[in-house]
């Protein structure tokens, strides 16, 4: 889902950022890492703070200029850690996760992000096409590197998740109940009410009411209905042999 995205490091100081970096990235199931000019790379402290996401840096690509890095791809964003006096569309981490996947959806997408000690250049800035900024206390805003690549990530890892589920609704692989089958529910339970003495026919308008506007809000799919019909069966096959019995 997210393999259209590369993470772009422009000269990196700190290995140990390096690595924290790809640690941050293979939390969130991201692999593509692009480094301009770091340092010091490959080096024993980057490997050490990657914790394991070693595969990251050794498929990482070193160029020369953030030209090079960020050619093939189609939207770059910048990120900031101060607003700048040229204004560039500046957006938060959110905002921007809603950009790829809605309004750039299939395009090759590059995130971009500066020095630990003096950030991106105005005229690095200049080849983005958005200001990435996390929002964060105005008198101290600026996280590490690291930090900030983590913030990023997260936010892609959870549109990407909600794409997936959107997807795999459209493609009907659990498909939402239709209005029949929320009606049948609704009927069904309201017959189980009764029969379980929970209310009496009479007196059930509102509380079905009520029962509706809880499952309008969850979206149940298929299956779903099917497990809570199997829940109502049983119930009113247990009163019915209770009273039986009694
Ligand atoms: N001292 C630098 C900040 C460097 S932090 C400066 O003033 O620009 C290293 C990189 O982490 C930044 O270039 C930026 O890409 C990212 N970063 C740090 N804090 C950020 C924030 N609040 N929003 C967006 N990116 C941030």
């Amino acid at each position: 889902m997210l393999s259209h995205i590369t993470i772009v490091l422009v000269g990196t100081t700190h290995p140990g950022n390096i690595g924290a970096v790809a640690r941050a990235m293979k939390n969130m199931q991201m692999t593509n890492l692009r480094l301009v000019a770091p340092k010091i790379f490959p080096s024993a402290d980057a490997t050490s703070r990657a914790s394991g996401a070693d595969d990251i840096l050794s498929r990482a690509t070193v160029c020369d200029t953030l030209r090079e890095a960020i050619a093939d791809c189609q939207v770059v964003f910048g990120a900031s850690a101060r607003s700048r006096t040229i204004s560039w569309p500046e957006l938060t981490p959110r905002e921007c996760v809603t950009e790829i996947f809605e309004k750039h959806a299939g395009e090759k997408i590059a995130i971009v992000f500066g020095r630990e000690h003096s950030g991106l250049t105005n005229e690095e800035l200049d080849m983005c096409r958005y200001l990435l900024h996390i929002p964060c206390n105005p008198a101290f805003s600026s996280l590490n590197l690291a930090a900030a690549v983590q913030v990023v990530c997260y936010e892609l890892f959870v549109a990407a998740g909600s794409a997936q589920r959107k997807a795999i609704g459209d493609r009907g692989e659990t498909p939402l109940a239709t209005a029949e089958q929320m009606e049948s529910f609704y009927d069904h339970l309201y017959q189980t009410l009764i029969d379980i003495d929970f209310t009496q026919a009479d007196k059930s308008q509102s509380i079905m009411r009520r029962l509706r506007r809880i499952y309008n809000r969850i979206e149940l799919d298929t299956k779903e209905v099917d497990i809570l019909r199997g829940i109502l069966r049983m119930s009113q096959g247990h009163k019915k042999s209770q009273k039986q019995s009694s």
